[in-house]
This record gives C-alpha cells, structure tokens and sequence, in this order.
C-alpha cells in the first residue's frame, strides 16, 4: 500500500506495538476459559482481572465496577435502556443532547417508542450544551442524564463536572458516553458524579469489539445480555480475553502517555488549525476553540461538497471524514453540525482531521497544502462560488 497519512483517529485507531504484542499469547497459548476450572484457565481469569484494574484506573474507578462489553455502541445501549427498565416506575424522563453519537441517538429514539420521554438539550454555536437549558428540562419523573464527555465530530468536551453536580443535587443518574474522552483528558467518575460512563478499546490503540461499561455500585441494572454468570452475571458470554488484555494494556498505556502524547498533539492541531486559517480563504472551524479535543481539527470550506474533498483527499493518501464516519451513504448533514446552527450548505463542506501522537508539523504542512489545493480546484467548478466572487468584485 501506497504511504498514507491517517488522520480518521475519532473513526478508529491504529492497534499500538505493544498492545499487540501483550495480546498474542492469549490466542496461542494461554487460550483456557476463565470459567474453567484448571490451572490454564486461571491465567487467563488473571488476565481479565489485571484488564479491569487497568481500565478502571483510568477513571478513578473500582475495578469492580467495570463490565466488559462488545464495545463503546453496547455499553450506550445498556446504560440507557436497562436504567429506564429500572427506573421507569419511578419516572418515564431521559435527558440527552442533539449532539450524540447515534449509539445514543438512535436508543432513545427507540425507547420513545416504549413510552420513554426524552429531552434533547441544544448546543451554543460551538458545541457546549446549555446548562440553564438542561436545568430547567429536569421534571420529577426525570431518572436519566446521558451527554457525551466529548464530541466525537467538532471535538467540544462538555463540562461533565458540572453536569454530574446538577444531577446529583436532583438525584438524577448520570450517564456519559466517555468513547473519545477516555484517556485523552482526565476523567475521574467520583469527582465528576458519574454513575455510568461508556468507553471502547479500539479509540485507544487498543483492539475494536471490546469496551466497558462503568456501573456505580448499588445501581440496580440488569443484565443486557442473558446466559452465564460472567461480568457478576451483569453480561453474559465468555470472555474476550485477549480483548481485554489488548484494552487492560491500551488503557494503561493512554492514561502513562497522556500529558505528553496530548501536549505534542494540542501543538500540531493548532499549527494546523492556523494555518488553515491563514491560506485557506472561505472556512470556518467548528467546535470550541479551547474547550476541545487535544487531536480534533473541523473545518467548514464554503462552496464545496465534504465529500468530493475527502475522495481527492483520498487519492493524495490521506485518510479523513466529513463528518462522522456513520454517515456514509447517507446525503444528509451531520446533525452535530446541524445543531451548532451551520446552515445545511456550509454543513455540507466540512472536513473532519483527527491527528495522532505520529502526527507531524511536515504531515501537516502537506495536508494543508493538499486541502488548499482541492478546495481551489472545487471551487473552481463551482456555479455558486462564481456567483459570489462576481458580487465581492462589484
Ligand atoms: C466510536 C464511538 C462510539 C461507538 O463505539 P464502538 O466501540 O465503535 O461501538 C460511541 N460513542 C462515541 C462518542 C464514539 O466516538
């Protein structure tokens, strides 16, 4: 394969050397079922239980609190649907916010249809929920507040902390899908109240099909998946022992690397940021200009379609997204974008870079140079863009 420059880290993640290696013998040799009784199945019962203190240290969390799941999609379903089937007696409310991922979205749509009543809270122009808004939503019978600790489009992190005290004072559960937060910002689930909290191996350099799910102690979810006693039988299924390995290491990983890995990735992404600011005429970026994700870079370009750049993006060897990777084969525009006001047009011209700790200022300088290039050429072609430079020239 040609040399590419990947910058999709948000879609998914390159597998790290060391994880890799840390899962091997856990295929090969060490293969035993950590329900078995012998001693082959006791190393790999030692596995999952090393996995989970790993995980959990990531958020301040106790081990036993941690349920491995198929990943971050499973854990948001769990969360949601099995804390309205316990809760609803006490109140049929969820709120959430119009900028989730669809793993979210697409749940509570789902359990409008089974009587839940849900409230999706609106962003400002940058990408933070509205808190006045959010307090005001809360009614008696609200069991549920579920917003992401940060987007996975625009990159904005929300003020979690904040949220977990207004859920607290009301005695509301509080749910926040962490997929793009875990390991890349502190999070701790005491300091911020957080009763549940998906996360997902595979945007941590860690392996895809295994996340978790945190459940404070004392909450009364069921099991999500029916069958044997594995995960204090809250999730049935053997355990994907060398995915949770891969994920235990991963995790370990993200949390040692973090203040210099995310430092060296917050200097590319502004160099980036500014210097599609400079040389690229027309753009805007979207989500918060501080409050935001150490590898996220979203641009709107004005008179052209997200999609034509991200081919000819492609045909340079770099790897992008115009938005979020669920959206393809789907014409309309990502509703995170929608929802920070960007009118369907410009919506349509946005470009999403998710760099990695790899990522160069050289990478960047091509990338840009690439961009600037496409979008020239796009614009070139287009009726509406002549239209415009017609009237600035009058
Ligand atoms: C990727 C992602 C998910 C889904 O996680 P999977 O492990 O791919 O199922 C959920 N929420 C956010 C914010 C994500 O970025």
């Amino acid at each position: 394969m040609k040399k590419i420059i990947y910058l999709d880290n948000a879609a998914t993640t390159k597998v790290a050397p060391e994880v890799v290696e840390a899962m091997l013998p856990y295929f090969t040799e060490y293969y035993g079922n950590p329900s078995s009784v012998y001693e082959l199945a006791g190393i790999s019962k030692k596995a999952v239980t090393e996995g989970r203190e790993k995980v959990a240290s990531v958020i301040g969390a106790n081990p036993n609190d941690i349920y491995f799941t198929a990943g971050g999609s499973e854990s948001d379903n769990w969360a949601l649907k099995a804390t309205y089937e316990a809760y609803k007696s006490k109140g049929n409310h969820i709120i959430t916010t119009k900028i989730e991922h669809h793993a979210i979205l697409h749940t509570c749509e789902w359990l409008e249809k089974q009587g839940a009543k849900i409230t999706y809270i609106d962003v400002d122009e940058n990408g933070v929920v509205d808190l006045d808004q959010l307090q005001k939503a809360i009614t008696p019978e609200t069991i549920l507040i579920s917003v992401m600790a940060a987007n996975n489009e625009i990159g904005t992190l929300q003020p979690i902390k904040e949220i977990g005290a207004i859920a607290k004072e009301h005695g509301i559960l509080f749910h926040t899908d962490a997929v793009q937060a875990f390991g890349q910002i502190p999070i701790n689930v005491d300091e911020c109240h957080i009763d549940m909290l998906s996360s997902s191996g595979h945007k941590i350099n860690g392996p895809k099909g295994i996340g978790c799910l945190y459940i404070r102690k004392g909450l009364k979810l069921r099991s999500f998946v029916h069958g044997g006693a594995q995960e204090r039988k809250r999730r049935a299924g053997t355990e994907n022992v060398p995915g949770i390995v891969g994920y235990g290491v991963a995790a370990e990983r993200a949390l040692r690397t973090m203040e210099e890995r995310t430092a060296k990735e917050i200097e590319v992404r502004d160099y980036m940021i500014k210097k599609i600011q400079e040389e690229i005429p027309y753009c805007k970026l979207n989500g918060h200009p501080t409050m935001r994700l150490p590898n996220n870079v979203n641009f709107s370009f004005q008179f052209i379609e997200g999609e034509s750049l991200l081919i000819m993006l492609d045909m340079a060897g770099i790897c992008a997204s115009s938005g979020s990777a669920c959206t393809s084969g789907s014409l309309d525009p990502s509703h995170v974008l929608l929802a920070i006001g960007l009118p369907h047009e410009i919506a349509h011209g946005s470009l999403r870079l998710t760099l990695s700790e790899e990522t160069t200022k050289e990478d960047a300088d091509f990338v840009v140079e690439q961009i600037k290039g496409i979008v020239e050429r796009l614009r070139s072609m287009s009726p509406l863009y002549e239209d415009f430079m017609k009237k600035q020239n009058k």
